[in-house]
């Protein structure tokens, strides 16, 4: 499963987000898991994926 890179231009907070889900929420604007902006931009940086998941 492909995943798409976000940023949130808030308050910088990187995230990760699955192309179906990419896809489904780009109709509803995503929102950044921290600060919960809307305000997010899609990276097209190579795969680069770092599992770090804190939450
Ligand atoms: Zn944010």
């Amino acid at each position: 499963m492909p995943e798409y890179e976000f940023q949130c231009a808030k308050c910088g907070k990187q995230f990760s987000v699955e192309e179906s889900i990419a896809e489904h929420e780009h109709h509803h604007k995503l929102k950044c898991p921290k600060c919960g902006s809307t305000k997010v931009e899609r990276r097209f940086s190579p795969v680069f994926v770092k599992t770090s998941k804190k939450s």
